[in-house]
């Protein structure tokens, strides 16, 4: 028997540990990685049943021109001609490469690299911009840099679990398994804030189901108790952190108990109960995921949870942290390369010393000066006419992306469009003009960095079949057909990995916390045998910050006001993930046994709510809002609350005629993070 392939699962960034046997032609047998630090050898039912994704069934074999079969040199001579003829007549501003948390850490260097220090623009962004760039940039207003405070270890050492805007046990399972072993054995205590009870909170100490996007005002109110209980610490403020003129003013406002059950819309005695649990064990962890960023003030409400754990010095110290828990497998790691349009690489933002820096390392010929388009912006300039060519990888925004159909129309007019994916058949391939094979998982050779800053190797555990490439031997073909070749001549993943380690160390003198000067000259035996490795130590744990003073900053974060709902949209609709299925099902949809936990989307509402439109369990009803419309099956749920709905992200028109959710979200963003407000669209229903 073949021995086992130490990898990491491709879903969440919770980043476990898989061992992967191969157990026949295209079979692998897929258990959980003892050695790995993330999971210890545990799996969810999404990594557990990887082994039934692994087929050739849909896949994308050999480069395509439109519907024809094509060499690779046709199809990359192509896109190198588009692209260089689309720069030629418009200028660099008029491409796009549209990326992916799916993808290697090395293979968004080599993207990022070439759009940024050789094409001339910062239009490269990634999906991850709709899953948690409010964290990034509550971060860097908070911290400096884009650096979690946390790691798992934190989950083994709290008394205290706050969960904001996150469905762990479906979306984090082996976190969730985590924090239940800690309340088991230290008897900690959870607190769930959701809007919707979900199973995250069968087991909570307290469930607060606050009024939706009242996040603010809540943490508002839990620091402004914290001030009146002597719980804020007025020497570690002094010494380590900033605090804006007026900010305890802003604080105070509002802030009393019956002001802020009001604004919550929670009763008093259960926000009480909270700040109760908060004042009682210091050794508190908040995690925080897309009920919290995927909001239209989600930078604010990401600021004000870090605030409260600021001001009473709960960070930097065993079990005591705010944690933001990333969506994708590789968030974390295209955050470290810059794959953001909003960041240049290495956690450097677009400041002329970090230009210059790294135009230097890399010897660019032409590197671009400032950010670039991001998600939603960047679609609106292809609809718009000004992106002329794009290069999607390895996601499906004809999909995911709020307000979908119009994004459909913009690829749909788009004079160029290409798109590099595992399957032969996705939403967004529909529009290409281009269609590159992309390695699927278990294929791929890289890296990944999880949630708690974890780098982790995938490894190759599957021959590549037919004629698909590594995203990055892709991307370097294109830059080297462009006339690049010597800057990226990556001879495998490790040439890349090295290059970005010394990339984040280069002319560092301790400016920014990322520093891989341990693996810059790192052997290739070095890098196959890498061991899961955190970057950086405790961070904070001295109190100091990568800020020019090195002081933390607290941050300013108001309530916004709340409207009321509109006479001819009457609900809000929320959406998010089931436990076994992810992103838009290209890999879980060829699970038998996932799709039988939730066979079909769901319309979730409220007993109230259903009787009010006319609705019982199992009718179908058409949820509409100003943007589109899709069919659903009603679940009619005391989890929900009244005046809410509740849609799952997946289903799109390759599986089913509804449960089209992503068209129905505005493409409205938080004015720091350019996140769309996924989580409160009015809507309404009705059977059909
Ligand atoms: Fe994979 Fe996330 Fe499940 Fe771990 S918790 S097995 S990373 S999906």
């Amino acid at each position: 028997m073949s021995d086992a392939i130490r990898t990491t699962c491709p879903y969440c960034g919770v980043g476990c540990g898989v061992r992967a046997t191969p157990a026949g032609d295209r079979q692998l047998r897929i258990e959980g990685d003892p050695e790995h630090p993330a999971n210890r050898g545990k799996l969810c039912s999404k990594g557990t049943h990887l082994g039934e994704t692994v087929g050739l069934g849909g896949r994308l074999l050999h480069p395509m021109i439109g519907e024809k079969r094509a060499s690779w040199d046709k199809a990359l001579d192509l896109v190198v001609k588009r692209f260089n003829d689309t720069i030629a007549r418009h200028g660099p501003e008029s491409v796009a490469f549209y990326v992916s948390g799916q993808l290697l850490t090395e293979d968004y260097y080599v993207a990022n690299k070439l759009m940024k220090g050789f094409i001339g623009t910062s239009n490269i962004d990634t999906n991850s911009r709709l899953c948690m760039s409010s964290a990034v940039a509550g971060h860097i207003r908070a911290f400096g840099e884009d650096v979690v405070s946390a790691s798992y270890d934190d989950l083994d050492e709290a008394d205290l679990f706050v969960l904001v805007g996150s469905n762990t046990a479906w979306c984090h399972p082996i976190v969730y398994q985590r924090i239940q072993a800690t309340r088991e054995k230290r008897g900690a205590k959870l607190v769930v804030i959701d809007p919707r009870r979900t199973e995250t909170c069968e087991d909570a100490d307290l469930h607060l189901a606050i009024r939706p996007g009242s996040d603010v005002a809540l943490m508002n109110g839990l620091l402004a108790h914290c001030l009146r209980a002597g719980l804020v610490d007025e020497e570690y403020l002094a010494a380590n952190v900033s605090i804006p003129q007026g900010f305890w003013d802003m604080i105070g406002q509002g802030s009393d108990l019956w002001s802020t059950a009001r604004s919550c819309d929670v009763a008093p005695e259960q926000l009480l109960r909270f700040y109760e649990l908060f004042a009682a064990h210091p050794r508190t962890v908040t995690l925080f995921s897309q009920g919290i960023n995927q909001a239209l003030r989600g930078t604010d409400q990401v600021n004000a949870v870090i605030n409260v754990h600021l001001a009473t010095n709960r960070i930097g110290k065993p079990g005591s942290a705010p944690f933001s828990i990333t969506g994708q497998p590789n968030a974390m790691g295209g955050r470290e390369v810059g794959g953001l349009a909003s960041t240049l690489a290495a956690h450097m933002d677009f400041a002329p010393e970090n230009v210059a820096r790294v135009g230097r390392f890399w010897s660019a010929p032409r590197m671009a000066t400032k950010p670039g388009l991001k998600a939603v912006d960047m679609f609106r300039a292809v609809e718009e006419g000004r992106i002329k060519a794009i290069w999607v990888m390895a996601t499906n925004p004809a999909v995911s992306m709020p307000d979908a159909n119009r994004v459909r129309d913009a690829l749909a007019a788009c004079p160029f469009v290409v798109v590099s994916d595992v399957m032969a058949d996705t939403d967004t391939g529909r529009f290409a003009h281009v269609r590159l094979p992309a390695a699927a998982w278990a294929e791929k050779d890289g890296t990944v960095t999880n949630s708690e800053r974890r780098i982790s190797r995938q490894r190759q555990a599957l021959p590549l079949p037919g004629e698909v490439k590594p995203d990055w031997w892709i991307i370097k073909e294109v830059a080297a057909r462009m006339g690049w070749a010597s800057a990226f001549a990556y001879g495998g993943p490790a040439d890349i990995y090295r290059e970005h380690a010394r990339l984040t160390a280069y002319d560092n003198k301790g400016a920014r916390m990322l520093d891989l000067r341990d693996h810059a000259a790192i052997g290739n035996p070095a890098y196959d045998a890498m061991e899961p490795v955190r970057w950086g130590e405790r961070s904070f744990a001295d109190g100091r910050f990568p800020t020019p003073d090195g002081k933390a900053r607290l941050v300013s974060t108001v309530q916004a006001a709340l409207a009321d709902p509109l006479k001819d949209w009457p609900l809000t609709l929320n959406t998010g993930r089931y436990r076994d299925q992810w992103h838009t099902m290209t890999r879980t949809g060829l699970s038998p046994k996932l799709a039988r936990h939730r066979e079909e989307p769901l319309v979730e509402i409220h007993p109230g709510d259903a009787g009010r439109f006319g609705l019982e369990d199992g009718d179908i009803a058409r949820v509409a809002t100003p943007q589109g419309q899709s069919l659903f099956r009603v679940g009619i749920s005391e989890g929900q609350r009244p005046g809410e709905i509740f849609t799952p992200i997946h289903w799109t028109d390759r599986q089913s005629t509804g449960g089209r959710t992503g068209l129905l979200p505005r493409p409205l963003t938080d004015p720091h993070s350019g996140q769309p407000g996924f989580k409160s669209t009015p809507a309404k229903v009705e059977k059909v």
